[in-house]
Formats: C-alpha cells, structure tokens, sequence
C-alpha cells in the first residue's frame, strides 16, 4: 500500500515512512493531491471530510481520519488492514523525504557523522535519496518505544 498524506498527517506520514510505506507528503493542494493519488495508485489519507468525498467521487482510494492524536490515526488505519511490523532500520524509509534506507559500512560515512558517534556505533544507514546517515542511537531507542507501544506490546 502506498499513500499520499494531506498537510494535517505530517507526523503520521513520518511514521508510515518509518514502517516502510511509501508515504508522500507536502503537497498542499487538493487538486494535485487527486491527481497525485489517481496516476501514482497511492491511498489518500486525510482529515478533510471534503476532499474525503471529493476522492470517492473520482473513485480513488481514501481514509478518512476521524482523530488528531498519531496514535489513534495509527489505530484508525489499523481498523483498515494496514498492518505494522517491528520497526527495522533496514525496511524503513528515509523519514525526512521518503527516500529508501540501504545500510552502509563504517568506512563510507567516516567523516560524514561526529567522531563520538563514528567511534560508539557500528551499525548506519543512508538515505539513498537525501544521504541523511542513521544510526541506532537514543533517537531510535525512544521510537522503538513508542514503536512498542503503537503494536500494542506494552
Ligand atoms: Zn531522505
């Protein structure tokens, strides 16, 4: 499944990005979101009960979301058969711009990271299409909890 997010889903669209699903967003206007959802395939997810119907007139694929808090939008997209595994670095997609993660040798991001983070890590990855670096630091430690958290496991 592959989405395009409106304006309201910036943090939702982080997150899908995250579990893997190509998600675009940042694209304010409805019209081109149509058209976006109509040549791309992609889901139209939304808050706007106007573009809602605008979407299902056309025929395109839509959720509407009926709350404001990420959590239960998760929820809500559960209760439509989007299924969310584990976080794993390596089936995530770039967060910032939706670019695929390919994990990368020590060697090649050497002076791309600071040296305390080169020196007590040994697993990164890059963003192949933005060449953000990632490494599992305490960042991803608090997402993996909210991660835990969203799958329910605590
Ligand atoms: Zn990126």
């Amino acid at each position: 499944m592959r989405f395009i997010a409106d304006m309201m889903l910036g943090r939702l669209a982080r997150w899908l990005r995250l579990y893997g699903y190509d998600t675009l967003y940042g694209v304010e206007d409805d019209d081109e979101i149509l058209r976006i959802a109509r040549d791309e395939g992609r889901v139209i997810l939304t808050r706007d009960a106007t573009l809602s119907e605008r979407a299902r007139r056309l025929g395109l694929e839509v959720i509407l979301l009926g709350s404001n808090s990420f959590e239960e939008q998760i929820e809500e997209l559960k209760s439509f058969g989007v299924e969310f595994r584990e976080l794993f670095p390596a089936n995530a997609r770039c967060p910032k711009c939706n670019g695929p993660i390919k994990p990368v040798s020590k060697e090649e991001i050497r002076n791309k990271v600071p040296e305390s983070v080169y020196r007590k890590y040994d697993e990164f990855y890059v963003c192949e299409n933005c060449g953000q670096i990632y490494w599992p630091g305490r960042q991803w430690e608090e997402m993996l909890k909210i991660d835990r958290k969203l799958r329910g496991e605590q």
